[in-house]
């Protein structure tokens, strides 16, 4: 594991430290140990595939400049911890949030955080009803996600928990265009500004991954996010 590790991140043009890639090890190997307990996450059989998917694809923010000097950094639906954890581990002086509403999840990842020494916490809350409590509301710097809704949802899941200035990525996959297009609605309604999208490549790789960049232009209109399952069911 450790040599591929060193070898993908090193094609990937992120140089990482021994202690980095420890932690990389151990979380893959905590990973494995929870998948056997319950059905965690997929990861690929082939150590370097699985290594693309999930821990270089988590860093493209990194490589890419977009992470820039943001400081408070929320994953909303984190799920087994991607991309946070990755990011987590490259990026140990920021402080990350770790989101998501499945009680498992967040018990795993409170595991990693303790094992891994990371300067990250892991709650168990919808997007929802974070965006709506005093302590998340507009006080991270930057929110990212991946693989977790439709752009047009996710802005009104991510945006919330966004200070004015500061911005969220969201993490997809080809069609991410049409995405943009639909979103521009809520973009509009919820605070945000499309800011661009950048093209996230791993070598030897054809997935077509990219990054959404929107900037949060004004703050979010207190209605918003709407109650628990509303985005997702009748999205802006
Ligand atoms: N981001 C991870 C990844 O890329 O592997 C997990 C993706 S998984 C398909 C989607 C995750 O989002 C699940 O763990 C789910 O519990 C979480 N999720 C979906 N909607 C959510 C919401 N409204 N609030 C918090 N978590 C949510």
């Amino acid at each position: 594991m450790r040599e591929v590790l060193l070898e993908r991140f090193s094609a990937f043009g992120l140089e990482i430290s021994p202690e980095q890639a420890e932690k990389f090890c151990l979380y893959h190997t905590l990973l494995g140990e929870a998948n056997a307990r319950f059905n965690l996450t997929r990861v690929p059989e082939e150590i370097s595939e699985a290594v693309d998917r999930n821990y270089l694809d988590s860093a493209c923010a990194l490589k890419i400049g977009l992470i820039a000097d943001a400081q408070r950094i929320v994953d909303v639906g984190t799920g087994a911890g991607f991309p946070g954890i990755p990011l987590a581990i490259l990026l140990p002086e920021r402080e990350f949030t770790l989101l998501d509403a499945l009680g498992k999840r967040v018990e795993f990842l409170r595991e990693v955080i303790d094992r891994l020494g990371l300067n990250a916490r892991a709650v168990k809350m919808r997007a929802e009803e974070a965006g709506r409590s005093a302590q998340m509301r507009e006080q991270f710097d930057l929110a990212v996600s991946r693989a977790v809704a439709p752009m047009r949802v996710l802005a009104e899941l991510m945006l919330p928990l966004v200070r004015v200035g500061g911005g969220m990525l969201a993490y997809k996959g080809p069609g991410l265009g049409e995405e943009m297009e639909a979103a521009q609605t809520a973009l509009e309604l919820l605070g945000g500004r499309a800011a661009g999208v950048f093209p996230a490549e791993i070598p030897g790789r054809d997935w077509r991954h990219a990054l959404a960049r929107i900037e949060k232009a004004r703050a979010t209109p207190e209605k918003y996010p709407r109650r628990v399952g509303i985005p997702e069911k009748r999205p802006l």
